[in-house]
């Protein structure tokens, strides 16, 4: 199944929940723009390449498109077009007046100079200008590209345009109409999410294991051993490291950066699978898409789950935890800190006015912890596949037939809220 595939499978599932009209199902199954581009770039031997680009706009019905860009060379346009969906639920997830976009560049970006990636991310920006822009579609870095690249898009865009217009792309350096915030948002909004589940739950964890040492990764891991959590492993691409007495994130960070995350102090190196079966209280997925699958789902250890990274579990994996009563704090609302720092920016670039650190925070807690509060909401009701409607508070004894009620995973109950708005407003705008 591709990846695009399963994000329409998982939506299926929840739409029929939920009882989705036929007519908001067909619209969201179908991106509503894709844009293919080459994006010929002279390299520094005087050779021109060209790579392929794309831009996804899966849906504009809530506000403009929103979404990262990848430089990776793994990126095709199945997993942009699933990725460019997520974000349409992901923000509905959070409440946001945004919709869902993403784009990508079929690039290995390590294998290029400074200059090279300059002169991509400038062929990159000329190739989708037409239908990016503040009130069109606003991109932001993604895997494998950051705050640098981010600078020299809006500067590419602001010269086709002849006018500054930083809002669009977030995730800018601060110097250039960047936000206070963002760096973290997405490991600190997933963070605030964690903590209160836990509250809600009355439950604690005192340790965590982290998979992907990035941006999400790493702040992840950072803000966990600031609150005195202790970190038992980390890993990259290339590997993990184990350590029984913890892992101070700010040195694996710097072992990283001067070589690789093994030359770190006192730790002993350990695969990514043994990872992902590691105990721990708190597993961290902050890498890439189908980390956990059938294979190794069993295995895994953790009583809570954190999806930083998308779409790291595979439906057949979320079956088996759900299964194992692992709870999973799923990647749309999970990592939709980044997200929401992103529209902070672009609101602070539109009206020209900018926010301090605290400011950005509580907004950011406030808006994370409501919709965690609104998705266990949901996941308290009861679902009857036959009658197609969210029954409330109704027991299970209280329907003609109990043995069909179905109880949600957070993943469906979020997936459940965020359906519902992006039907809503289609039905208000006259859409369906
Ligand atoms: P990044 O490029 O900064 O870091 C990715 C990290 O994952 C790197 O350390 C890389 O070595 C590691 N990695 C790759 N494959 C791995 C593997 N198989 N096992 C272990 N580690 C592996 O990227 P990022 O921005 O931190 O993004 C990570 C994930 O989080 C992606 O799925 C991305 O879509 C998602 N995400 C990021 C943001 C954000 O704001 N950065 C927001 C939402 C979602």
């Amino acid at each position: 199944m591709s990846l695009f595939q399963q994000t329409l499978a998982q939506m299926e599932n929840a739409a029929n929940l939920v009882g989705l009209t036929t007519d908001a199902k067909r619209i969201l199954e179908n991106p509503e723009r894709i844009l293919l581009v080459s994006v010929p770039v002279r390299m520094d031997d005087g050779r021109i390449k060209v790579f392929e680009g794309y831009r996804v706009q899966h849906s504009t019905i809530r506000g403009p498109a929103k979404g990262g860009v990848r430089f990776s060379p793994k990126v095709d346009l199945d997993e942009v077009k699933a990725l460019a969906a997520w974000m349409s639920i992901k923000c509905a997830v959070v409440d946001i007046p945004l919709g869902g976009g993403k784009g990508g560049v079929a690039v290995d970006a390590k294998k290029l100079s400074q200059r090279e990636k300059e002169r991509l991310t400038r062929a990159y920006v000329r190739a989708i200008a037409p239908i990016i822009g503040p009130k069109k579609d606003v991109p932001a870095p993604d895997m494998y590209t950051n705050p640098q690249i981010m600078a020299w898009a809006v500067d590419e865009f602001s010269t086709l345009k002849g006018e500054n217009t930083l809002g669009t792309f977030t995730g800018k350096p601060l110097e250039v109409g960047g936000s206070l915030g963002r760096n973290a948002a997405t490991a600190q909004g997933g963070v605030y999410v964690l903590d209160a589940f836990l509250a809600a739950k009355k439950m604690k964890i005192q340790t965590a294991v982290v998979q992907g040492f990035g941006n999400a990764g790493f702040h992840a891991a950072r803000i966990l051993h600031e609150k005195g959590v202790k970190i038992l492993a980390v890993s990259d691409s290339r590997g993990g490291i184990f350590c029984e007495k913890g892992i101070d994130p700010e040195k694996a960070f710097s072992a990283k950066n001067a070589g690789k995350l093994s030359d770190y102090d006192g730790a002993t190196a350990l695969s990514n699978a043994d990872l992902l079966s590691l105990p721990c209280d708190a597993l961290i997925l902050a890498a890439r898409e189908n980390e956990i699958t059938r294979e190794n789902a069993d295995a895994v250890s953790a009583k809570i789950i954190l999806e930083l990274a998308n779409g790291p579990v595979t439906p057949e994996a979320d079956a088996i935890l759900a299964q194992k009563n692992i709870p999973i704090l799923p990647d749309i609302l999970a990592n939709a800190g980044g997200v929401t720092v992103s529209y902070f920016e672009l609101v602070q670039n539109e009206t020209n006015f900018y926010w301090s650190e605290a400011e950005i925070q509580n907004r950011l807690k406030e808006i994370m912890e409501r919709a965690l509060f609104q998705i266990l909401e949901t996941q308290k009701m009861c679902f009857h596949p036959e009658i197609s409607e969210i029954s409330g508070e109704k027991e299970i004894s209280e329907f003609e037939n109990p043995e069909k009620c179905v109880r949600i995973t957070l993943r469906q109950a979020a997936f459940i809220r965020a359906l519902k708005r992006i039907e809503d407003a289609m039905r208000l705008r006259g859409k369906i």
